[in-house]
């Protein structure tokens, strides 16, 4: 079983983009939407959600506004825009990471839907193109209502908001989704299928692959973040993965040797990795300086790694210039979030003051 991984370029994400500047689709009769929606190969519940986002149903701030429930319709998430249907499950910060990092690996700034009913005939449209036009449906039906889900743990039960279970949680969804559909015992879950996007051959070019660790002494936990640009400063790709290290140069190792699993993933080469941890850094260049014991296995895989290509250069870079790859690492321990973006940087490193803690707090106020 597969689960289908829709790439940027897929159909869906190209279409669905031409479909949503098309303004035909707004004028789809409602008695269509609900035949569509009746017959929808999805659970009853998953059905009744999104009769009520299509039918303005659903009780987000605006609607609650309208209705005098209460007087503040922002986002309590991202406190940026409007809590309309289209930005708490499309647009905003949390969602759109939410798709990039789900099986469409959909850019959601792309759509331009003007309301769910549009987004979701524009999406049964397209479903056919999919290799599996009924899975496709499960999917992006259980992906919509586990973003409803968890936007609504964060805010009513302070629960965190994690992209990673997030993700998890909507391959089960999937997962019943089938289940309650074929009637029959699935087979076990699969993981997520592996992103194997391989970039044009740029072996000229030189890649800046910057990297960070973050770790509390105390727990042993924390983050790494891995942030690509070409050499003109484009953005390739990020990477964070939340987990525990015997200590916090083993962390900044781990995040190295993340780096270098990453370019070999994508097959770059001729590239230099930089680290804010000049220790380690040196002993890379000229193993003259001395490592800890957590950092030593760490740094043979990387020596090892670093022989499967043609050019590595490691590099020290002064902490203020590695804010991104900080960032990342911040974001993966404090989220608990391991993930790779392709489109855009997460939202946490375009915005890092999403990390602050008492900026959540502020949403509750
Ligand atoms: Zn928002």
């Amino acid at each position: 079983m597969c689960y289908g991984l829709f790439t940027v370029k897929s159909a869906y994400y190209l279409a669905l983009s031409n479909v949503a500047s098309d303004s035909a689709s707004s004028s789809v009769s409602s008695g269509e939407v609900w035949k569509k929606l009746w017959n929808l190969p999805v659970l009853p519940k998953l059905k009744h959600f999104i009769w009520k986002c299509c039918s303005d149903a659903l009780a987000v701030r605006s609607l609650l506004v309208k209705r005098n429930i209460v007087s503040n319709g922002k986002c309590p998430l991202c406190n940026s825009a409007d809590e309309t249907v289209i930005h708490a499950l499309f647009h905003c910060n949390f969602a759109a990471d939410v798709w990039l990092a789900s099986s469409f690996r959909l850019c959601t700034q792309s759509l331009a839907g003007s309301s769910f009913k549009d987004m979701f005939m524009n999406f049964l449209k397209l479903a056919p193109s999919f290799p599996d036009k009924v899975d496709a449906i499960i999917q992006w039906v259980t992906l919509v209502w586990q973003i409803w889900k968890v936007r609504n743990q964060f805010i009513f039960q302070h629960a965190n908001l994690s992209l990673y279970d997030t993700i998890q949680s909507f391959y089960r969804g999937v997962q019943e989704g089938r289940l309650g559909i074929s009637g029959e015992k699935s087979k076990p879950l699969d993981p997520p299928v592996p992103l194997n996007i391989v970039l044009p051959a740029t072996n000229t070019c030189r890649y800046k692959i910057y990297t960070n660790g973050v770790w509390n002494s105390v727990s042993c936990l924390g983050g790494r973040g891995v942030m690509v640009r070409n050499y003109k400063g484009k953005f390739v790709v990020a990477k964070c993965k939340h987990g525990c290290s015997d200590s916090a140069m083993a962390m900044e190792a781990e995040a190295i040797r993340d780096a270098l699993l990453l370019a070999r993933s994508i097959k770059l080469d001729c590239i230099s990795i930089f680290s804010d941890c000049k220790t380690l850094i040196a002993h890379l260049i000229n193993a003259h300086s001395s490592l800890d014991w957590a950092s030593v296995m760490v740094v043979s895989d990387i020596r090892e790694l670093v022989g499967e290509f043609s050019s590595v250069v490691f590099m020290y870079i002064p902490k203020m210039l590695n804010k991104e790859a900080h960032v990342l690492a911040r974001g993966a321990s404090l989220l608990s979030i391991s993930s790779v973006w392709w489109v855009n940087p997460p939202s946490f490193v375009v915005n890092p003051s999403l990390l602050k803690r008492r900026d959540f707090a502020a949403c509750f106020e």
